[in-house]
């Protein structure tokens, strides 16, 4: 059984929508297709629960029935039979009902992943409508029925297979089943989400939970590239990465797929393929356990990067020191990207300023604190590339003219991250493309 995730613009358009029913019936494969929202929705939906948390009723008002035009005039396209229309009529029907029910009702952080969770359901359904209406076979399979984190917000992977293979096997002999990405189940059964972007995560854990032969991500770009296409003029795409290699690039801002969605194929060693649905026979990349190839592959940039140094002279010669101020971040769950020290100073990076005034305020008794806003990680990723002695004389040669706040070297072999200031994160990437790739 293979796993196919498409992404929100792979959906986001009716004749979109009619190609991804063309490309999961291609082959006869066994396989679970997760889908995301229509491009724009979860926004829409996430600005309809703001302006009910801020009580603006009216204006909430305006967006649900600016977003429900925008799915009469979807499903028009979508379906031409009087069957199928009356279908995906009823489909917007319930979910706008429900809707405009909440605008009566007092507003809760529960209410606010139930509106979340519409986008995926909307999608699901009227893509299962179209389905039926092109005499495809398939079965709708709802994710709030199988996903499940616990009160620490972690899937459930054992759980899922369990209630997964079961749904399956109710359904002996069909061979296609389509779900909702992005959507689950919390602790308290209540819906909730994987967050933003949370449909690549959808699909791997499916592919975890059911030990698929390989989970398909479909998006609008014919894979991983080398670098970022929107600030390098060229880019080429990359055709294999280990899963190591390609968790980097997604935590480190390649924006193709989310960071969490490689541990569970990398547990479960299930090849992940980024494919471009407007592109279906462009051969995209290919994660696998194996490392592969040599040199540097590809370079990924994160933003908004604050930099903490702790500079103090009890730090010298003492131990535990390190730890002290671990505890802080852990206590706070605030995770640490980069890491340098020196033997009076630490210096660490973080990029979720939620608790960053407490974690301030403890940090205060070991010594004197500095702040750096509007960092940038830059980092550079590849089999060896640590530890070939000529690409790290390139990656510095091309980089003269930058001023490097921090390099992080060794901590893996595939690895090496630098922090800029946020303002030369573009010069970094472009200089990094012709001094690493021979690329303008
Ligand atoms: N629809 C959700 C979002 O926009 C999940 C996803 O598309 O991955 O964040
Ligand atoms: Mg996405």
């Amino acid at each position: 059984m293979k796993v196919l995730k498409f992404g929100g613009t792979s959906v986001g358009k009716p004749e979109r929508m009619h190609a991804v029913a063309k490309l999961i019936t291609a082959d006869p494969d066994a396989k679970i297709v997760v889908l995301s929202a229509l491009s724009g929705t979860t926004n829409a939906l996430v600005e309809i629960s703001q302006s009910l948390s801020e009580g603006k009723k009216v204006q909430a008002k305006q967006q649900i029935d600016k977003l429900e035009s925008h799915y009469r005039a979807f499903s028009e396209q979508l379906v031409s039979g009087a069957a199928g229309r009356e279908k995906a009529t009823a489909i917007i029907d319930e979910h706008f009902e429900f809707l405009n029910i909440i605008l009566k009702i007092s507003f809760n952080e529960a209410l606010n992943k139930d509106i979340l969770a519409q986008g995926e359901l909307l999608s699901t359904k009227l893509f299962c409508a179209y389905l039926e209406e092109a005499g495809i076979n398939a079965v709708l399979l709802s994710a709030l029925d199988f996903m499940s984190i616990d009160e620490f917000e972690e899937p459930e992977i054992p759980r899922m297979k369990v209630r997964l293979t079961a749904l399956i096997e109710q359904q002996k002999g069909q061979t296609l089943f389509i779900t909702q990405g992005y959507i689950c189940r919390n602790a308290k059964g209540e819906i909730d989400n994987l967050k933003r972007g949370g449909s690549d995560y959808s699909a791997s854990l499916i592919g975890a939970a059911i030990q698929a032969s390989e989970v398909q991500i479909w998006t609008d770009i014919d894979g991983m590239h080398n670098n970022d296409p929107r600030v390098v003029k060229k880019t080429f795409p990359i055709d294999q990465l280990s899963f190591d290699e390609a968790a980097e690039l997604a935590y480190f801002g390649a924006k193709i797929l989310h960071p969490a969605s490689i541990w569970p194929a990398q547990h479960f060693n299930i090849p992940v393929k980024l494919l471009n649905t407007m592109q279906p026979d462009a051969k995209g990349t290919i994660i696998t356990e194996l490392p592969n190839g040599d040199g540097a592959k590809a370079i990924a940039a994160k933003d908004g990067i604050i930099a903490i140094k702790i500079k103090s002279s009890r730090m010298l010669l003492a131990y535990g020191f390190l730890r002290k101020i671990f505890e802080i971040f852990e206590k706070y769950r605030t995770p640490i990207d980069m890491i340098t020290t020196s033997e009076v100073a630490v210096s660490i990076t973080i990029d979720d300023q939620k608790n960053l005034e407490q974690i301030l305020k403890e940090l205060q008794p070991f010594g004197t604190v500095e702040l750096d806003h509007h960092q940038a990680i830059v980092s550079i990723v590849g089999n060896e590339v640590a530890a070939t002695p000529s690409i790290i004389k390139k990656l510095f040669d091309s980089l003269n003219e930058i001023p490097l706040r921090m390099i992080s070297y060794g901590g893996s072999r595939h690895n090496i991250s630098i922090l800029v200031n946020g303002q030369y994160k573009e010069r970094t990437l472009q200089l990094l493309n012709k001094g690493l790739f021979n690329l303008d």
